[in-house]
């Protein structure tokens, strides 16, 4: 996600650590590397024109902080100068008063509407709402089936034209949409609309016309992130032709520049509400402007680290599984479970590359094989559950049983052991010297 840019910024703020004072000179210099780094990312000149302008005129301002050295006074400036430029405070879906909501989505083909429409579908769905998704793509020939399948994967139903009953009228099929909502008590409506591979007349009129007919409460313009240049001329025109009240970077997993996509908002005027990064239903999440800044700039994104935690998290289980580690009581089924938590928050590559200083280990986090960790559950399934609870049983006919059942070489099944005894050891000595895990520390 904005690899190319944020390995940039990050050293040229690097170079401004160990620096006592920091003179006007060394923040022009500064200021004249973040420019190169933003004009190389794609981001609009009008945007980094004032981009560089807060900089440098907040940094010779000297916004004089006790607890900051100069250095630390540049990025904390850079950083928000970032959150200004993403739009400032997140900016959430607004709902109608009287359901259902509708939102409309618009956007070039390709650009991942059909895919979004399924995975914000999951998303309202897995917040309590009932979302219908609506067929309005009738132009490109798989698109209905297409959303279909997405929507039995969000397990959110599809409204769609009878074959033979308006097939080729998009905005009738809007309109009966909204009545087949109220009708099925679904109080949000996700309307997928055609698009083209270019900007074109008929597109936006279409658009048009079905935003005419179901008045929507959102039109969200997706706009794929790998596009570069056009990003920013493809939203100028979706918001003269349409019009639009937010926007959703899609395919933010790709390795392009992206920073074109970063100035959508600065041009357009509209938000960034929904970020989409991978294919699967579950890559995706709300645009937070202050995170997505802190990761542009190596810093990391602990909170929506921690929120995913939360949701794959038992937290009866892993207290349960902190208490047993400080008394060197953990199995490999208590590991299992933990793992499987930890899997469910979505590829570990991901959740590494929310940590901070993780562009630094990004080779090792590119070469990072999940599969290995498929393999060790495979060897932990193939246990029995007295061999879980107590891993020293393991003989070497057990191992051979091991192996045999999980597809895997004996050496496989000792290297896991071995390990999982070392760590438990580890474990122990830590919480005999920090007081144990899990019991007593306080947590808010
Ligand atoms: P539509 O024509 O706008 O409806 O676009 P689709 O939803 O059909 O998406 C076009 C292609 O982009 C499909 O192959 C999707 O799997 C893929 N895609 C969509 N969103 C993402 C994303 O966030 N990351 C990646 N890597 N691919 C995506």
């Amino acid at each position: 996600m904005f690899d190319t840019l944020s390995d940039r910024l990050t050293s040229v703020l690097t170079n401004l650590r160990g620096k006592g004072r920091l003179s006007d000179a060394d923040i022009d210099a500064t200021a004249r590397e973040i420019r190169i780094a933003l004009l190389e990312a794609d981001v609009a000149l009008p945007v980094v024109r004032n981009f560089i302008k807060g900089v440098k005129d907040r940094a010779k301002g000297a916004e004089v902080s006790q607890a900051l050295n100069p250095a630390q006074q540049v990025i904390k400036i850079v950083n928000e100068e970032l959150v200004t430029i993403l739009g400032g405070e997140t900016r959430r879906l607004e709902y109608a008063k009287n359901p259902p909501t509708v939102i409309m989505l618009a956007g070039l083909q390709g650009s991942g509407k059909t895919t979004l429409a399924g995975k914000l579908a999951k998303w309202l769905a897995g917040q309590g709402h009932t979302p219908l998704l609506v067929a309005c793509d009738l132009q490109r020939p798989n698109a209905v089936n297409q959303l279909q399948v997405v929507g039995e994967r969000a397990g959110v139903p599809v409204f769609a034209p009878e074959p033979g009953n308006g097939v080729g009228d998009p905005v009738g099929v809007s309109r009966r949409s909204l009545d087949e909502a109220r009708r099925a008590q679904h109080d949000v409506v996700i309307v997928d609309t055609a698009g083209r591979l270019g900007i074109d007349e008929e597109m936006m009129k279409q658009a048009a016309d079905i935003r005419d007919a179901i008045t929507p409460d959102e039109i969200l313009f997706v706009l794929d992130a790998m596009i570069g240049q056009d990003a920013v001329n493809t939203a100028e025109a979706f918001r003269d032709g349409v019009g639009f009240s937010g926007v959703v970077l899609t395919k933010l997993d790709g390795d392009a520049r992206g920073g074109a996509a970063l100035s959508v908002r600065e041009v357009t005027g509209q938000p960034i509400m929904f970020a989409s990064s991978g294919e699967k239903l579950e890559d995706f999440d709300i645009f937070h402007p202050d995170r997505m800044a802190n990761r542009i700039l190596g810093m990391g994104d602990l909170l929506t680290l921690i929120e995913q935690a939360e949701q794959a998290f038992d937290q009866e289980q892993a207290e349960q599984a902190a208490q047993k580690l400080g008394t060197g009581q953990l199995t490999l089924e208590d590991f299992l479970e933990q793992m499987q938590a930890v899997r469910r928050m979505g590829p570990l590559q991901n959740l590494l590359g929310m940590l901070p200083g993780a562009g630094q280990i990004k080779d090792q986090l590119a070469n990072f094989d999940e599969k290995s960790l498929d393999r060790i559950q495979a060897i932990i399934r193939g246990m029995t559950p007295a061999e879980r609870a107590d891993p020293k049983i393991i003989n070497a006919s057990r191992r051979q049983r091991i192996a045999r059942g999980s597809g895997v070489a004996i050496s496989e099944i000792n290297d896991l052991v071995n390990r999982f005894f070392e760590a438990r050891k580890m474990m122990q000595q830590m919480a005999g010297q920090f007081g144990g895990f899990g019991g007593g520390g306080s947590r808010n």
